[in-house]
């Protein structure tokens, strides 16, 4: 029996939105971006054992431009940052990122000068994962949760309105998902140019 067997017959109906975030979470490409010990669980996600590649995501992209998720594994020090920024930067939009471990998440136990304290001082963070370090059950969790943030992301004017709504009731767009809060600033701070699409 093939999958034609399975489908019903008629017309299905779905709206773009939907349609468009499902192949957006479907296809989410990593970086290939290891920092610490958490890496090493990172890693151990894409071997067979749990197999990254049920979600099509076992290939972890050499290049940060093939690449629309960050999974920042491990503690990030302040001579790292501008690099990671960089990578970030040179991703594909739309990206996220997602804070593997408590270090990634705000420093954990290295609450010094030399560590940042938690990942989103240099990037937008999508997703927490607590732990030292996660289980690989517990980074494909999030990285599941992260497929139904995705999922549930506004597009187009229904994203442009939302943002004009909370931001009309003086709700900061850094609250916003994604690289929409992200946006590029002047000297002032001021927002010159909003990621909404
Ligand atoms: S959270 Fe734990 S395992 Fe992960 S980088 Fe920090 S110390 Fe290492």
């Amino acid at each position: 029996m093939g999958l034609e067997e399975k489908l019903p017959n008629g017309i299905v109906l779905a709206s773009v939105e939907s349609l468009v975030n499902w192949t957006r979470k479907a296809s989410l490409w990593p970086a290939t971006f290891g920092l610490a010990c958490c890496a090493i669980e990172m890693m151990t996600s894409g071997a067979p054992r749990y197999d990254l590649g049920r979600f099509g995501m076992e290939v972890f992209r050499p290049s940060p431009r093939q690449a629309d998720l960050m999974i920042v594994a491990g503690r990030v020090t302040n001579k790292m940052a501008p690099v990671l920024r960089q990578i970030y930067d040179q991703m594909a939009e739309p990206r996220w990122v997602l804070a593997m471990g408590v270090c990634a998440s705000s420093g954990g136990m290295f609450n010094n000068y030399a560590v940042v304290q938690g990942v989103d001082h240099v990037v937008p963070v999508d997703m927490y994962l607590p732990g030292c370090p996660p289980r690989p059950e517990m980074l494909i969790d999030a990285i599941l949760k992260l497929h139904q943030k995705i999922q549930a992301e506004p597009l187009g004017p229904v994203r442009a309105e939302l943002a004009a709504e909370r931001k009309a009731q003086g709700e900061k767009l850094e609250l916003l998902p994604s690289s929409v809060k992200y946006a590029k600033r002047d000297k002032h701070g001021e927002v010159k140019e909003e990621h909404v699409w």
